[in-house]
């Protein structure tokens, strides 16, 4: 009998990735066609000439939804949409005729002179808002897209600006926030943060990446920097040679699917990061995931080439020469938050302030300002925690400063939970939202604090709880001990409401003495947004009373 065999299907082939130097650069989604058909940076010219006389329908929908972030710039949601109801929205239904803008400060560094045109801008233009971000910026609601060009003028006139704030570009660079003034210091970032900020951004060359780019530097051993999430970060390291420098990371993202960042076991001399810095950035621009939007962060090139072949095409393909090993550094022994009065190398203080939730106001802001000059200074510093640090203040006038600022809301000493809780923009404000995030978190925190006046100094360590408003992470969840990923949840009357999905024991280095790690989702753990504080209070509880000095809440 004759055997009959099927034959076997050919195989399809594999949908390019849409890598630009294997697959060509032929657009394979509307986000790559809207950037190839015109570079998101030339849009600030139809801002300034068109857009602004001619008011807000004179837009073109797909500078407004696309271009315009590249010069920090996104509509806000609508008032009064309720979240989770949104799929059948049209965007003009969706958002507001007013636009929220990201103020880039690389390294966090201010002066209060810039402070001040930050705050008058956000009383003339942006009904008073201001919030502090935990990626060291300052974002501004209810701009009017005509008063966009008397801005820009403002901020650049102290050398501010927006370029570059959002979109797929490089984003604002994370520095520590004691660059140049701590005394345990290893090696001041400052130089090479400004480096890379001239060279590169606004760099028509760099400003077409796959999707965004995120970039944190630090020279401080907290490692001050959320360095694991980033895309590209540098961490001080010594070299028994050469002596300080940094170690190089890539690949880190907390949102879909989160990663940390990887060691590529490098050794980076200050002199060398800026061209390090390129390179990296150039195989992400090159190599980079185009095709699919929710796989084209770095960190997914990376878990395909691995350390390894990462590391080989850097130096083989792009720096010509080889970079030296690099031992691991040290783990940081203490938090890189820099709350409360520190001595600076100069013999003077710098005094970290606690913001809840980041939000402050353009009054705060210049009176902020004022009182830091009346105490002698003109420095300040954001932080990668919604916090300001002011710099340079004398000895003899801490006391006083740190009871003024506290009648600012500005929280030197804060209780162990406002200290590390932080808030994403939430539904006031963000179109992606689902439950509201900052006044909750804010709210909960003042309840939980009064429920455990006592109980607070009995904590161990701080917690950190960090809420979200929806699946993405910009308040970065997966990295606190308490995280809250906002989404509507059903509640014992069958009734649709606000509510949380719990992370719990993320970590990041010098928190835990340990490796850093993603919080786990603990399935079917759900919260209602108006039982957070019962939720957080038992936590709370539980944990100061089982748990000793230092140890891990995760574990
Ligand atoms: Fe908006 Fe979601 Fe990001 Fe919060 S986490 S700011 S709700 S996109």
């Amino acid at each position: 009998m004759t055997q009959t065999t099927t034959p076997a299907r050919p195989k399809r082939a594999a949908k390019p990735n849409g890598q630009w130097k294997v697959d060509g650069k032929a657009p394979l989604n509307p986000s790559e066609e809207m950037k190839a058909a015109d570079n998101g940076l030339n849009v600030r010219q139809r801002i300034e000439e068109i857009y602004s006389v001619q008011g807000f329908d004179s837009i073109d929908p797909e500078d407004l939804h696309g271009r315009f972030r590249w010069w920090g710039l996104y509509t806000q949601r609508a008032q009064g949409i309720p979240g989770g109801k949104t799929a059948t929205l049209s965007p003009e239904e969706l958002e507001d005729r007013y636009f929220m803008m990201r103020v880039r400060i690389d390294g966090g560094a201010l002066s209060t002179e810039q402070l001040r045109v930050i705050g008058q801008i956000s009383k003339d233009f942006a009904r008073d808002t201001a919030d502090l971000t935990d990626r060291q910026n300052v974002q501004l609601h209810w701009v009017d897209i005509i008063d966009v060009p008397e801005i820009w003028r403002r901020l650049e006139s102290v050398g501010l600006h927006t370029t570059e704030a959002c979109g797929d570009v490089p984003r604002v660079i994370l520095g520590s926030p004691v660059a140049g003034i701590a005394k345990d210091e290893i090696i001041d970032p400052t130089p090479v943060i400004a480096e890379i900020s001239r060279r590169y951004i606004g760099n028509p060359e760099f400003s077409n990446l796959p999707r965004k780019y995120k970039t944190a530097i630090t020279g401080h051993p907290s490692q001050d920097v959320v360095h694991e999430i980033n895309d590209f970060a540098l961490i001080a390291a010594q070299h028994p040679e050469l002596g300080p420098g940094y170690d190089l990371w890539v690949g880190g993202g907390p949102s879909a699917n989160p990663r940390l960042g990887e060691r590529l076991g490098a050794f980076v001399t200050e002199e060398q990061a800026p061209d390090v810095w390129e390179a990296v950035t150039s195989i992400f621009r090159d190599y980079g995931y185009r095709r699919l939007r929710n796989r084209a962060r770095l960190k997914f090139l990376l878990a395909d080439w691995g350390t390894e072949k990462f590391r080989q095409v850097l130096q083989d393909e792009y720096l010509g020469y080889a970079l030296p090993d690099c031992d691991l550094p040290p783990q940081p022994t203490e938090a890189g938050d820099h709350s409360g009065v520190h001595e600076q190398k100069d013999g003077r203080f710098y005094i970290g302030l606690t913001v809840p939730a980041g939000r402050v106001s353009g009054s705060k802001l210049l009176a902020l300002a004022d009182l830091v000059e009346a105490k002698g200074s003109t420095r300040l510093r954001t932080t990668p925690h919604q916090k300001i640090l002011a710099l340079d203040i004398a000895h003899d006038q801490i006391k006083d400063f740190v009871g003024e600022a506290r009648s600012l809301g500005l929280e030197a000493y804060p209780g162990l939970l406002k200290r590390s809780a932080i808030a994403c923009t939430g539904i006031e404000f963000c179109k992606l939202a689902i439950v509201d995030t900052k006044d909750t978190m804010i709210d909960a925190v003042a309840k939980i604090e009064e429920r455990l006046a006592d109980h607070d100094g009995k904590l161990p360590r701080a917690l950190s709880l960090h809420v979200n408003g929806c699946p993405n992470s910009c308040a970065r969840i997966q990295t606190a001990d308490l995280g809250f990923k906002g989404q509507l949840i059903t509640n014992e009357a069958g009734e649709q409401v606000s509510g949380f999905q719990v992370h719990l024991g993320g970590t990041l280095a010098g928190r835990e003495n340990g490796e850093a790690a993603m919080g786990r989702t603990v399935r079917g753990l759900k919260v209602a947004a108006d039982d957070l504080p019962d939720y957080v209070e038992r936590v709370v509880k539980n944990y100061s009373a089982s748990a000793s000095e230092g140890e891990s809440f995760a574990a």
